[in-house]
């Protein structure tokens, strides 16, 4: 058990209004935050590299490093049940593109839709100007593998609630 004391895990739950993105399928974020013992097993787990100790010692993801797989590696290796069954989706994140995407300054590019196993991304037409990624919300894993390849870091993935419309064009 770790020494971090019950207060102390809520004061930094509370203060952090921006929540990194943290391991799939956890029942939440509050269970996390009460659970999690910081031992970094799930760190050594991961075969993308991408769990990473943060704010507190506690283990976020670095989508700037890889993407997730849901390979499910890391909910094995770690010992405190506070995970739901993988038959369930691992999380709702979701990826946003910016305004700093280049296509927005005129630059043609690919590289997110490229990257997108899930074809969530479609690179849509768009009358005098330079085609810009349109994203299928519904299609979208938030994997991030649309991260790490944007030359712009114009891709945040999103931790809140998904907005109801189905596909957003940027
Ligand atoms: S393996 Fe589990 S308890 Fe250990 S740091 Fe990762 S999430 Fe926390
Ligand atoms: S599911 Fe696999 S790829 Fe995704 S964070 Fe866990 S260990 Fe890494
Ligand atoms: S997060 Fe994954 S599924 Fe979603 S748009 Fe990016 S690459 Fe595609």
């Amino acid at each position: 058990m770790s020494d971090l004391p019950d207060l102390s895990r809520r004061n930094l739950l509370r203060r952090d209004q921006s929540l990194p993105p943290r391991l799939p399928w956890l029942v939440s974020e509050n269970a996390f935050i009460d659970a999690c013992t910081r031992c970094g097993d799930c760190i050594d787990a991961c075969p993308t590299g991408i769990i990473q100790k943060g704010r507190g010692g506690f283990v976020e993801l670095n989508f700037d490093k890889d993407e997730c797989t849901f390979c499910q590696a890391c909910v094995k290796a770690c010992k405190v049940e506070m995970f739901r069954g993988f038959e369930q989706a691992p999380w709702s994140y979701w990826a946003e593109v910016q305004d700093n995407c280049l296509t927005h300054r005129g630059v043609v590019c690919h590289s997110c839709k490229d990257a997108c196993e899930p074809r969530a991304i479609a690179i849509r037409p768009t009358l005098g100007q330079v085609a810009r990624p349109q994203l299928d919300l519904d299609a979208c894993t938030g994997c991030g593998a649309c991260k790490s390849v944007c030359p712009a870091d114009a891709v945040k993935i999103q931790t809140k609630a998904r907005p109801s419309v189905t596909s957003k064009a940027y």
